[in-house]
């Protein structure tokens, strides 16, 4: 079929979809077209037609609905979310009136931002999103967008200071110093080359098929198209210029104290960041701490603090201006003078793009915190299924029989459980003071975690030589078993800041950049209050996406990866089993067979198949349309495949359907 270029297929609503690594005719005008306001089963699978089923219930039935896509890296979720945007924003508007399409335009124009300041070239991915993504497209009652929302989860921020052989850090690095124009460099203090600067440099060279130059070109129209003015676009480059300066700084010991080799640099972070040179130094040097007895001291760092600080300080602005991005892309977009009363329901479509499950040679946190998403979304997809399955056939009066399936709750426990779970354990260790290593907070973990059927380590299980005693644990997912690695647990985890920092940017005199540190306004002695870990933060921003999910109608897309070197042509069966299990398309399909795969109102298949039956053409005589269908599937005996609900008929498997499409077309 991935050969012939089939790349979709459904499973009951879900789609599954190949990636095809090639450009495919099958998107455009001309297929839009076909699949505008058609039943599932009437065209060949596509992601149009479950863009199409979720529009539909949106406006007929005025039901939120969301879309879940889903599939590891370089599976073809992005591809796919670019291509719903585009079905939607095709089949809306037909007056053409300019406040939606001007909404329209900057929906679709986000995602050239979004994906040069959060996705880079990975082993795995040339234009890999390392960032999750759900985004809200609002419509008024006409079935027309009004505006949007954005939500960003868990920036990968530290490819900013380090990327693994062959990778890059993010693409707007290599977009301004390749695509800049002379001028703007100058401005910026920069040289047009990656391989000056210490973040770029490792991924210099690094080959791609994505096009620095022409794409910071679209990145700019795109900034302005969507309204980002003058000053903030300046600012932007301005603090991408003063990272990869900051990466450039250098320290030295001299006798007693740290210095910074060279002054030049430090004055031109200075000069781009709109602060004082002096201070710019002080804080890279210095960290300002209070004494027990209420005395504010300066205490000097030495190099490696001085090297940690730097590297922390470069991540945060990053992701910083990540984040200010995308909440300036949502004031642009968000509904605006929108009045229930005047205008009607306000209906939501939502298109979540995010990360699938990783399992990787050496696993860390972030792997931890993805794999942790994975399963609570895995949870919500097996609820809503069978939440939904269950209820439309008590509706229908169809009979249900109940299907055992692996509730991954456990796991989930297993992570999140207040004072019990992985993340309370680990903030535990945070908040301790002192010298908590990541071996001792392992050992917390086993000793609490002993009893816990999908929690092991060395310790545990002293005869598994695949783990080390001092460094690993593993956690059985539902997808399968992944070993982390603790090494650099807590430090990712407490993602600390020396406040000096945060309050050299809010002194700032660019006020954009001012806007992006709030928190730099608190004094020494005022910061008392312990941030949340980035651990407790991702689980609330988690939690909080699953309660929007599971407040939706679902429609679901599923991706797979055909082979490990980006090739039209392999097929590795091996991987495509692997994904399909840890899809979670098998207990999919178990659900699905236990029921029925197709189901359509009983007006509506007659007036699509009366023609294949002598008793239903050109018109039917019989008491009912139910009578009538059953009719037709009496003639072509398919009595054993399907079951009659009180409105709908209900088809066990596609086979029948696809037989009575063809009859259709013979004829
Ligand atoms: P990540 O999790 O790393 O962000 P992803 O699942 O979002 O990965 P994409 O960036 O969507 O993956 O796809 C990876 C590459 O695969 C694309 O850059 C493109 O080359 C190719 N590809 C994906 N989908 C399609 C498609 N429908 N048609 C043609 N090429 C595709
Ligand atoms: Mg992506």
């Amino acid at each position: 079929m991935f050969q012939k270029g089939r790349i979709y297929t459904y499973i009951g609503e879900v789609v599954v979809s190949m990636n095809p690594y090639r450009q495919m005719d099958i998107f455009g005008k001309e297929t839009i077209e076909a699949y505008r306001g058609r039943e599932l089963y009437e065209n060949p699978p596509h992601l149009y037609a479950v863009s199409d089923a979720a529009y539909k219930a949106m406006k007929r039935r005025a039901k939120d609905t969301c879309i879940v896509i889903s599939g590891e890296s370089g599976a073809g979720k992005t591809e796919a979310s670019k291509y719903i945007m585009q079905y939607i924003a095709a089949i809306t508007n037909p007056g053409q009136r300019v406040e939606v399409e001007s909404v329209k335009n900057v929906l679709l124009k986000s995602n050239c931002v979004l994906e040069a300041f959060g996705n880079a070239k990975t082993n795995r991915n040339d234009n890999s999103s390392r960032f999750g993504k759900y985004m809200d497209i609002n419509f008024n009652f006409n079935g027309d967008p009004t505006g949007g929302h954005i939500n960003n989860y868990l920036l990968e921020k530290s490819r900013v200071v380090h990327q693994q052989q062959g990778e890059r850090n993010f693409h707007s690095f290599y977009q301004l110093l390749r695509g800049g124009s002379e001028e703007m460099l100058q401005s910026l203090h920069l040289q047009g080359d990656p391989a000056l600067y210490v973040f770029t440099r490792e991924g210099a060279g690094a080959a791609t098929s994505y096009n620095d130059r022409s794409n910071h070109k679209a990145v700019m129209s795109a900034l302005d198209v969507i309204g980002f003015s003058n000053q903030e676009i300046t600012s932007i480059y301005q603090i991408l210029a003063s990272i990869l300066l900051l990466g450039n700084v250098q320290f030295e010991v001299d006798g007693e104290s740290v210095q910074v080799v060279e002054d030049g640099v430090v004055n031109q972070i200075a000069e781009l960041t709109a602060t004082d040179p002096d201070c710019v130094v002080k804080s890279l040097l210095y960290r300002t701490v209070a004494t027990g007895g209420g005395e504010v001291i300066e205490k000097g760092h030495t190099e490696q603090d001085a090297c940690f600080g730097r590297e922390a300080f470069a991540k945060a602005l990053y992701e910083r201006l990540f984040g200010w991005i995308v909440s300036r892309i949502n004031s642009v977009i968000e509904v605006k003078n929108y009045n229930p009363v005047l205008h009607g329901k306000n209906t939501v479509i939502g298109v979540l793009d995010i990360y699938g499950f990783e399992i990787f040679d050496n696993n860390s946190f972030e792997q931890f915190c993805i794999n942790y998403c994975n399963e609570k979304l895995q949870q919500l997809f097996i609820e809503l299924i069978l939440q939904q399955e269950q209820s439309e056939y008590q509706r229908e009066g169809i009979t249900w029989q109940h299907i055992d399936y692996f509730n991954n709750q456990i796991i989930v426990d297993l992570v999140e459980q207040p004072h019990k779970g992985i993340i309370s354990i680990l903030d535990e260790a945070c908040l301790t003071v002192g010298k908590v290593t990541d071996t001792v907070c392992l050992e917390s973990m086993n000793t609490k975690l002993a009893q816990h059927p999908h929690y092991t380590s060395r310790k545990l299980s002293p005869t598994d030589k695949t783990m080390d005693f001092q460094k690993h644990f593993r956690i059985r997912h539902y997808a399968g078993d992944v070993t982390y690695s603790v090494e650099g647990f807590l430090d990712k985890n407490k993602d600390l800041l020396f406040q000096d920092f945060k309050r050299l940017m809010y002194n700032s005199a660019n006020p954009v950049l001012k806007e992006m540190w709030p928190d730099g306004q608190l004094g020494i002695t005022e910061v008392t209050k312990r941030p949340l870990t980035a651990a407790s933060l991702f689980k609330n921003s988690i939690v909080a996406l699953v309660d929007k999910l599971a407040c939706k109608e679902p429609y679901y897309v599923r991706c797979i990866k055909p082979n490990e070197v980006k090739s039209p042509v392999l097929f590795d069966d091996a991987r495509c089993q692997h994904q399909v299990a840890y899809l979670g398309l098998l207990e999919n399909v178990m659900v699905r067979r236990a029921g029925f795969a197709y189901r359509q109102l009983y007006s509506r298949f007659l007036q699509r198949y009366k023609m294949t039956c002598e008793y239903t053409w050109p018109n039917h005589l019989m008491a009912s349309d139910r009578d009538a269908v059953e009719a037709i599937i009496r003639q072509h005996g398919f009595q054993d495949d399907v079951a009659f609900g009180h409105t709908k008929l209900f088809v066990r498997t596609p086979r029948s359907l696809f037989t009575l499409e063809q009859e259709r077309a013979a004829l």
